[in-house]
């Protein structure tokens, strides 16, 4: 029998906000070394999702379980579950007053309390593995976003995340960007990244995930390879998205 790592399980997980219900009834699950794209329209609740995930939002009701931990648990470390999850938003969110290699040091030296020397080689490590070590003594607003957003990715690895979330990471980008950022998350799929990605770029998600799932209005419509998913899908709602974004 093979073990099979759950690194995240959401189940009946609900969230509102005031009398709007976003999720209704969420069940999704990602193993350990798994990479899932969600699509779908603007609205679906995609985001929310992401964000009950590391408790950015706090669920209504439901469960989010994280390499075993319940979230919603009372008892729960949410800090040190937080810790284990690097999240890559739409917009970089660097901080424009520090430079590019004090922006990926500063949680390591805050959060993980490592030393200046080991969190500077760490960081260091992760800028060129991004391609961007160069850049490293620049400000965030030199950089094209392409290069700011890769920033933004190797600053979620220097935490040595069990767990990365993207939301949408290369739709603020200009179309020439894209591909350098996809090019880096590719290649954390390979080297056996747990990910969750929301997303529009379909041929990414065709290619690098292990599964796709399709929201629609706060419930998962369809949820399986993604060859399926996006090659043959099941339901009239998701070949109505694709028909519009393909
Ligand atoms: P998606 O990422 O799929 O576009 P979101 O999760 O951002 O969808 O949003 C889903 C719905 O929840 C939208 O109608 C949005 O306006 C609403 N929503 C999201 N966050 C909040 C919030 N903090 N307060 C109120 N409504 C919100
Ligand atoms: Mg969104």
């Amino acid at each position: 029998m093979t073990l099979v790592m759950r690194a995240v399980e959401i189940r009946d997980l609900h969230k509102s906000f005031g009398h709007l219900e976003v999720l209704k009834g969420i069940d999704l699950s990602v193993d350990s070394g798994q990479v899932v794209c969600i699509i779908g329209p603007s609205g679906s609740g995609k985001s929310t999702l992401l964000r009950c995930v590391n408790l950015l939002e706090q669920p209504t009701r439901g469960n989010v379980i994280v390499e075993g931990v319940h979230l919603t648990d009372e008892d729960a470390d949410i800090d040190a579950v937080r810790r284990r999850i690097g999240m890559v938003f739409q917009q970089f969110n660097l901080f424009p007053h520090m430079t590019v290699l004090q922006n990926v040091m500063i949680a390591q030296q805050r959060v993980l309390k490592r030393g200046k020397a080991e969190a500077e080689r760490i960081a260091r490590e992760n800028l060129d593995k991004v391609g961007v070590g160069a850049k490293a003594d620049s400000y965030p607003i030199q950089l094209s976003g392409g290069q700011q957003q890769r920033v933004a990715i190797a600053r979620a690895l220097a935490m040595n995340p069990a767990l990365m979330l993207f939301d949408e990471p290369t739709s603020a980008l200009d179309p020439e960007l894209v591909g350098d950022v996809l090019t880096v998350m590719r290649k954390l799929a390979e080297e056996g990244m747990t990910m969750l990605v929301v997303t529009h770029e379909m041929a990414f998600a065709r290619e690098v995930a292990d599964r796709v799932v399709f929201m629609d209005g706060g419930v998962v419509v369809e949820d399986g390879p993604a060859e399926q998913v996006i090659g043959d899908p099941q339901h009239e709602r998701t070949r109505t998205f694709l028909r519009r974004v393909l």
